[in-house]
């Protein structure tokens, strides 16, 4: 941790001075070490920093290679002024536990937070909290209550906007709040802001102005599709849904993403006129996908496919990052804390697992830890009665819930490796979509590399130790028993 991030830890300010005052305090104590760091060297630039986090986003829906005739033009702008990396994983599919690995740069079973019951610990030091303490203007606008106040999202935001009464608002809703907190900002403090748009998520439902390309039938059928109406849809039709549902589902799912597309444009045309695009590094990702393949449909949070765990990531910074470059190597959602702060010319905390992504190979990294969500018994009930009635989409079996055990997981090379209650699992890692074909008994050598590397990472990346007062004790209880804290 640099001088600077420990000193601000150590002299906290009282609660009841003005958070501007604490902004003053921050800012001047940030240049008086630096200028003791460089001696007589000036100020380390300062770009605003720009976070967009989309949930349940699948990199597959982005259509990024060029602007002109893409589905989704106002992202791949974005891509073009940045470098898109295409071989993003996240760590685990569910949005608490996915969004503070963002947040952290740490593992899920590093910062304890392993499914949406539990709060993010108040000593976990998110990147919000750096960038305050270092000066910067933060300010936070999310999209879903499960990540509103109480949750651990709002540590280090100084304004933070969340739903309280409503499940979610939509994009729109979200970016008016967040391009009014930017119209009140001083110019020539940076600011950290962190927008989250929840739109992809269940229910379906886009927006009425992009629905004009979709079967004109089926909407009138289905003008939403949720979990409600899949459950209905199963039980009149003998547990299954057939694949014109399915596809249809897919369909209203991908014009939820156009609207997201619109909206971040708009997002990042307002902040660009107001700040200047040299003056903003903008980051673009999604906390997990939504698989409607392999056995598992409509679902995110009991999924470990591809469809699932790599997400978008688009990173515009073009004093690190070469504009309108590709990269394939293995990166993480994870990495995005620390690229934030290397952005921001502050140092890393040792805390911080992960390096910051790299131009132009992506990153150091050789590996993601993969994990899923573990719930208790009485949230799992509801899930499996889903099960019952849900037996066959499109024509295939549903696959089990396996959220009441654990599964741990190891992402390296070309091959994704699986350790759960039904034995290994390993997957050739090709496109971000498509059929997953379990190889572990044809390839047992890559098996057991694959599963002495995962052992290693887990030495490596050790489980949170977690308080009784921060969790409910029987869960507590259940995930010391599984070792995915301590
Ligand atoms: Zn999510």
């Amino acid at each position: 941790m640099s001088d600077a991030v420990q000193r601000f830890d150590e002299d906290r300010a009282p609660q009841c001075v003005p958070t501007r005052v604490i902004r003053a305090i921050g800012l001047a104590m940030f240049v008086a070490c630096a200028v003791l760091a460089f001696g007589c060297a000036p100020e380390p630039e300062r770009p605003n920093l720009l976070l967009i986090t989309v949930d349940t986003l699948r990199a597959d829906t982005l259509d990024l290679d060029t602007i002109e005739g893409s589905r989704t033009p106002r992202l791949a702008r974005l891509a073009a002024e940045g470098v898109a990396f295409r071989r993003a994983t996240a760590p685990m599919s569910l949005t608490r536990p996915s969004h503070f690995s963002i947040l952290t740069g740490r593992y899920p079973r590093e910062h304890g937070v392993v499914n949406n019951q539990i709060s993010l610990p108040a000593d976990a030091n998110p990147v919000s909290r750096i960038l305050e303490q270092a000066g910067y203007a933060t300010g936070g606008f999310v999209a879903v209550s499960l990540l509103g106040r109480g949750s651990g999202s709002e540590q280090g935001f100084e304004t933070f906007v969340a739903p309280q009464r409503e499940l979610e608002w939509r994009a729109s809703r979200v970016i008016d709040a967040a391009l009014s907190w930017f119209a009140s900002l001083e110019p020539d403090t940076p600011f950290f802001a962190w927008v989250h748009l929840f739109d992809p998520h269940q229910p379906y439902d886009p927006p009425a102005d992009l629905r004009a390309g979709l079967d004109a039938d089926l909407l009138l059928r289905h003008p939403v599709l949720g979990w409600q109406q899949f459950l209905e849809i199963a039980k009149n039709s003998g547990g299954q849904i057939s694949f014109e549902v399915a596809r249809h589902a897919r369909a209203l799912y991908d014009a939820e993403v156009l609207a997201v597309d619109r909206e971040v444009g708009r997002l990042v045309d307002s902040v660009d006129a107001r700040f200047g695009s040299d003056e903003t590094v903008v980051i673009f990702t999604a906390d997990h996908g939504e698989c409607f393949e392999n056995g598992v449909w409509f679902e995110h949070s009991d999924c470990l496919f591809e469809g699932a765990v790599r997400v978008p990531l688009i990173v515009r910074d073009p004093r690190v990052f070469a504009p309108g470059k590709r990269v394939d190597s293995l990166v993480s959602n994870t990495d995005v804390a620390p690229t934030l702060l290397r952005a921001a010319g502050l140092e890393i905390p040792q805390a911080m697992s992960v390096p910051p992504l790299q131009d132009p190979s992506g990153t150091s990294r050789r590996e993601v830890l993969l994990q899923n969500p573990f719930y208790p018994a009485d949230v799992l009930p509801a899930r499996q009665r889903r099960q019952v009635v849900i037996r066959r989409v499109a024509g295939e079996s549903v696959a089990p819930f396996e959220s009441g055990s654990p599964k741990l997981g190891l992402v390296r090379g070309n091959w994704k490796y699986l350790r759960g209650s039904r034995g290994d699992e390993l997957y050739a890692v090709g496109a971000p979509s498509g059929r997953e074909e379990n190889v572990a008994f044809r390839n047992r050598e890559v098996r057991d590399e694959m599963s002495n590397a995962l052992d290693a990472a887990l030495d490596r990346f050790p489980a949170a130790s977690l308080e009784a007062e921060e969790i409910n004790p029987e869960l507590l209880q259940s995930l010391r028993a599984l070792g995915y804290v301590q």
